[in-house]
């Protein structure tokens, strides 16, 4: 494999060009395996950044591309429709809440962030609310790197600040620190509802990740959070989003993490392991007091809207994770992760250890050099990506429990040597 070129001219995400860092040539994948051109063999602790949630080269998965591949992979979705989208929207009706049933397939997760806030500021337009401009969040929240997306990212952590001049100002509130089990406390929802209550009038939308904020901060929370902003944001007249991008599918144990809380929002946004990995799709959802409120068109339209590549795929997915006992292989998951992740806690170096459904969280009092850290992971086996003073998991749902301990104790043992800071 070319890796000269690869370094010259190719921009991985979030890296540079003129100080390129090492990237690993895969070769292929296989269950929770990526297999290296070198032979060797790690196993996935990310899920390729949540999405692979079946593993890889999953039969049933490969099956439904390829029967789509020898219909048609791709026709434009204005004026024409096709069985892959039909039938993947309605699986998400049927798996969704009642209330839910308007769907918009777009392209990327950030760009289902760009069309949820459109949907909530069209659906304002029509209505004639033309005060309402800006739109209100968490800190430590992510989005996306598209600029709607990234005017709503925390504004530290969200790596945007570059781009600052060139982003809309929305209204930031401190980030949820009720954890998930924690009991609740008003106090929590104190400097939300200030806000709310001195701006509402301003404010298309609510927007945030529900129970779990992720590239943000991995910050887990509690379920309180989305029954009292939901009821704030009927008081006040403000719409709710809920980006459940990475909560999607199962990984916080529930099938959306909004059922945490039995709390549904206005417009929901779907992501990563929608197609099981297998390839770029994203799903708005929302009701119909906005699907009748917007009335007229939509203005939105993207050239690869509902590819029924994707989206055969996608419905093959969620079909395979509904015939799999998926809730009960969360919790092994789960309860693994906290036992064998716990040990960490005695290193210095750690802060907090917390793990909520197939996501472990090791929180660092200071970032190490990943880079070292990673390559030590890599002579071990196992992949892993942290970020900031974050080091975290969420593997495939197909793991077994060696392989998921193979991971931990390679976190540990590498967590025990010698890393630069
Ligand atoms: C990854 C992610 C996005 C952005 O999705 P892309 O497909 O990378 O554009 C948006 N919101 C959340 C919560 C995410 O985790």
């Amino acid at each position: 494999m070319d890796k000269e070129f690869d370094q010259a001219h190719l921009w991985h995400p979030y890296t540079s060009l003129t100080n390129p860092t090492k990237n690993y040539p895969v070769e292929s994948a296989d269950g929770v395996y990526l297999n290296l051109t070198d032979g060797k063999r790690l196993i996935d602790g990310m899920s390729s950044w949540w999405c692979c949630i079946h593993g890889y080269n999953h039969p049933v998965l490969n099956q439904a591309v390829v029967d789509q591949l020898n219909k048609v992979s791709h026709v434009m979705f204005g004026g024409l429709t096709h069985e892959p989208a039909i039938n993947l929207g309605k699986e998400l009706l049927a798996i969704t809440d009642e209330s839910l049933n308007a769907i918009f397939f777009a392209d990327s997760g950030s760009v289902a962030v760009e069309v949820a806030m459109k949907m909530a500021s069209q659906y304002c337009f029509e209505q004639g609310l033309h005060e309402k401009n800006q739109f209100m969040t968490f800190s430590k929240g992510y989005h996306g790197d598209t600029f709607g997306a990234m005017s709503v990212c925390d504004p530290d952590t969200g790596m945007h600040h570059k781009f600052s001049k060139l982003l809309n100002q929305h209204i930031f509130v401190d980030a949820p620190h009720c954890g998930f089990d924690q009991a609740w406390d008003e106090k929590y929802l104190l400097e939300f509802e200030q806000q709310l209550v001195k701006n509402h009038k301003k404010i298309i939308a609510v927007i945030f990740e529900p129970i779990v904020q992720g590239t943000g901060g991995m910050n887990f929370y509690s379920p309180h959070y989305l029954k009292r902003v939901r009821a704030l944001c009927d008081q006040y007249n403000v719409l709710l989003i809920f980006d459940e991008i990475a909560t999607g599918f199962g990984r916080t144990g529930k099938l959306f993490a909004y059922e945490h809380a039995d709390v549904v929002p206005d417009i929901m946004c779907l992501g990563k392991s929608l197609t099981g990995g297998y390839m770029t799709l994203s799903a708005v959802m929302c009701n119909s007091m906005i699907s009748d409120g917007i009335g007229t068109n939509f203005m939105h339209g993207p050239t690869f809207m509902a590819n029924p590549l994707a989206c055969a795929v996608a419905l093959a997915s969620i079909k395979l994770l509904l015939s799999s006992d998926w809730q009960k292989t969360v919790n092994r998951i789960e309860s693994q992760l906290t036992v064998e992740l716990e040990i960490n806690r005695q290193n210095p170096l750690v802060k907090d250890v917390r793990v909520l459904g197939a996501i472990g969280v090791i929180e660092l009092l200071e970032p190490l050099d990943w880079t070292v850290f990673q390559d030590k992971m890599v002579e071990k086996g196992v992949w892993v990506r942290p970020f900031m003073n974050l080091l975290y998991l969420m593997p495939p749902f197909i793991i077994e429990a060696e392989q998921l301990t193979h991971i931990t104790s390679a976190l540990t043992a590498t967590l025990n040597e010698e890393i630069p800071c």
